[in-house]
């Protein structure tokens, strides 16, 4: 949970260091949270704009980013602007998320010390993608974070309609939870709500599925633009390209009329397409949970490729029905997109 400042780290021997989270970046210049109580603590956080003291730090210099929101940095204060600082290094990361960003050539930090990840989707406007899904699901468990699948939108026609709600229960059936919620109506936002409070929440989806219109609901002081990302609480330039994190404090009408219970979200940049990162066609199976504890048990162990071989335990699962035959499209597709590195929206 990292809505409230936590431990000031000062000491003589460490005079002028502090440790802080990240809320947002760019250029190289970070708005960092810093944990330290101000001299008025009705002034909230104390945000300074820092930069990287080392190029490096002891981040791995091939990401498209060095940090993310939601990274915690060690950061050394500047002795004359107190609205500055230099990030001297990262602390170690609980969890990140991470895509490949096809244009930087190089693999991108979404977020990071996440609490719960929400993969955002709607059932049209933009028109539902199971794979788009499918691939975020699993980088995911590459990631080794349990994904909570949210659909929004849910008032229009096109939620009801068979094909989307019977991939709704496939992913269920694998044990994924599935929130369908509407922004526009309140449906569902209680729930989304309480799986929020008091957690930090990263929410990842293409652009257009409605991301800043749940914070607006959820907390309805926070007046984010529709279509973009702007930041309640942080300073500074922040674009829809990069992502920041920020606190709210939910609506008392979704949290049982009790006055503040806070949540931080994670908005992560619209991403048109989700290509994976670190994952080799060979081990994709690894990460459809369901094919996952079959990997090995095919007549041909682990060299199977799971396509055609006589003695494949997966695609007896398919035939039995254990397996939806949707999914091993899917894996069967996204293989095939990795293989050959070229990849659909
Ligand atoms: P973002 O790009 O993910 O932040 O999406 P926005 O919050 O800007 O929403 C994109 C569009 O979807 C806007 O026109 C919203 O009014 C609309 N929208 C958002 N949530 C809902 C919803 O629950 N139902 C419907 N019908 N429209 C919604």
């Amino acid at each position: 949970m990292l809505d409230k400042p936590r431990h000031f780290v000062y000491d003589y021997g460490n005079m002028g260091t502090v440790t802080g989270t990240v809320l947002s970046g760019s250029n190289n210049v970070f708005d960092i949270e810093c944990d330290e109580e101000g001299a008025d603590a009705s002034s909230g956080p104390h945000i300074r704009s820092c930069t990287l003291k080392s190029k490096r730090l002891n981040t791995d210099s091939k990401n498209y980013n060095p940090l993310a929101p939601g990274d915690r940095v060690e950061v050394e204060t500047d002795e004359l602007d107190e609205q500055k600082g230099q990030i001297l290094s990262l602390l170690p990361r609980k969890n990140k998320f991470v895509r490949w960003n096809v244009k930087g050539r190089s693999p991108q930090i979404l977020a990071a010390n996440i609490d719960n990840m929400l993969l955002v989707t709607t059932p049209d406007e933009p028109p539902f993608r199971a794979r788009f899904i499918d691939r975020e699901l699993a980088q995911a468990e590459r990631q080794g974070i349990t994904p909570i699948i949210l659909v929004n939108k849910y008032d229009l026609p096109a939620s009801q309609d068979v094909d989307f709600q019977e991939r709704l229960s496939i992913w269920q059936d694998i044990g994924y939870r599935v929130l369908r919620v509407s922004a526009k109506t309140g449906e569902g936002m209680t729930e989304l709500a309480s799986l929020l409070q008091n957690k930090l929440s990263a929410f990842v989806g293409q652009s257009g599925v409605g991301k800043s219109s749940l914070v607006n609901v959820l907390d309805s002081a926070c007046v984010l633009r529709t279509g973009s990302l702007s930041q309640k609480y942080g300073r500074g330039t922040h674009t829809t390209t990069k992502g920041s994190l920020l606190h709210i404090h939910l609506n008392e009408s979704l949290v049982d009329g009790l006055s503040n219970v806070y949540a931080s979200i994670i908005d992560t940049p619209g991403v048109r397409r989700f290509v994976l990162h670190d994952i080799e066609s060979n081990d994709l199976a690894l990460y459809f949970r369901e094919m996952r504890p079959l990997i090995g048990t095919c007549t041909y162990g682990m060299s199977c490729t799971h396509m055609s071989e006589t003695g494949c335990k997966i695609l007896e699962a398919v035939y039995a029905g254990a397996i939806s035959e949707d999914r091993y499209d899917s894996w069967k597709r996204i293989a095939e997109e990795i293989r050959t590195g070229s990849w659909s929206d």
